[in-house]
């Protein structure tokens, strides 16, 4: 079949709007109708080469939409279902799914990086080329052919919208306070960045019982909205946020730091706000190539603990239907999250307003 999607031909940071060809799921593979896809960093990473990918290719992998065809060997899904898109397929059976971190699954990881299917090929052909997709999905398209596990049914309820952004942002985010740095009440907590992903480590925060729960950004507007989110203090990035954060946290520094944005000169500044003993999470994904320089004397004097989050540790099948039913409970803002909607033709138009720092999240709906 013929549809639209967004491709990337070079790392240039352009997206170009063009017809594809799609061929039917094979064995294993599910074709899924794009109803929404968050405009998130990482493809953008992939835009500009930080992150680099074969080419041409089809970003997107915060996706929502509905299983329109089934291909053979699926068990669990039938068209008509509402599925949100997983971006890291657990295989339910390799070291890391039966030690209980299928978000580190290793089964798929040299099949994902190829940008292919499991047969080596295809299913997308733009100008007779073969098209690659980004993290099994390739969800900047009106339709995708994913293999079953990246595909969850969630609940019908929920606005494909705020599914989409719930497999991504939300997940990584609020897993990042709960699963990977399991927050514990009381605990002080500060948060470097508060974008989509920052927003919800708030949330994720206010969830485990911290406080405070302090937001640190350059953009006041993000820090209005962290209020929102359960932030209890907001401070701007300059010279001046260590020492706020210390007198916040009993002169000492926070419990838990965080580091949404990906940046390793922030890395630098979050590791100050930590109190001895206190743990900083590295969240955002840095480029590549990037070294982040911590003074290791520090590190053992003080019993820092330093450690990355990946898909926010979570368990997808267990967390994200846990977190819709938050939101459906009025425990979790998602409709808050999203600060504009795009059409696919507008991509270029959404990551421009991304980069600027206009968006908590910016969604493409179908
Ligand atoms: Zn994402
Ligand atoms: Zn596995």
């Amino acid at each position: 079949m013929q549809i639209q999607a967004a491709i990337l031909n070079a790392p240039n940071g352009r997206f170009q709007i063009d017809t594809v060809e799609l061929d039917p799921p094979a064995e294993g593979e599910v074709l899924v109708k794009l109803a929404a896809s968050g405009v998130c960093r990482s493809d953008w990473r992939v835009a500009i080469g930080t992150a680099p990918k074969p080419m041409p290719m089809i970003a997107g992998h915060e996706g929502a939409g509905i299983v329109e065809a089934i291909g053979p060997g699926v068990a669990g899904l039938t068209p008509g279902d509402h599925v949100a898109f997983i971006w890291a397929p657990a295989c339910g059976d390799c070291y890391y799914c039966n030690g209980g971190k299928p978000n580190l699954c290793a089964t798929f990881t040299q099949l994902l990086a190829t940008g292919l299917q499991a047969d080596g090929k295809s299913r997308i052909r733009w100008r007779g080329e073969p098209v690659h997709i980004l993290a099994g999905l390739g969800a900047f398209a009106e339709y995708a052919v994913v293999r079953a596990e990246s595909c969850l049914p969630i609940r019908r309820d929920i606005p494909l919208e705020l599914a989409a952004v719930t497999g991504c942002a939300v997940a990584t985010g609020v897993g990042a306070a709960m699963n990977t740095a399991a927050v514990k009440p009381g605990a002080s907590v500060a948060v470097f960045g508060v974008g989509g992903v920052g927003l919800n480590i708030i949330q994720g925060a206010r969830l485990c019982g911290a406080h405070p729960i302090i937001a640190v950004d350059a953009d006041e507007a993000k820090l209005t909205l962290a209020g929102e989110f359960g932030a209890t203090h907001s401070l701007p990035s300059d010279g001046a946020a260590i020492s706020r954060i210390q007198a916040l946290s009993g002169g000492r520094g926070a419990d838990y730091v965080f580091e949404a944005a990906g940046l390793p000169a922030l890395q630098e500044v979050a590791f100050r706000a930590l109190r001895p003993g206190g743990q900083l999470t590295l969240v955002g994904t840095a480029p590549d190539d990037s070294v982040t320089a911590l003074p290791a004397a520090k590190i053992t004097r003080s019993e820092l603990c330093i450690r990355g989050s990946f898909y926010g540790s979570c368990h997808p099948r267990r967390d994200i239907p846990r977190l819709l039913n938050l939101y459906a409970a009025g425990k979790l803002k998602l409709r808050e999250l999203i600060t504009r909607t795009y059409r696919l033709e507008q991509i270029n138009e959404a990551y421009a307003d991304l980069v600027q720092g206009k968006l908590a999240r910016g969604v493409i709906v179908f």
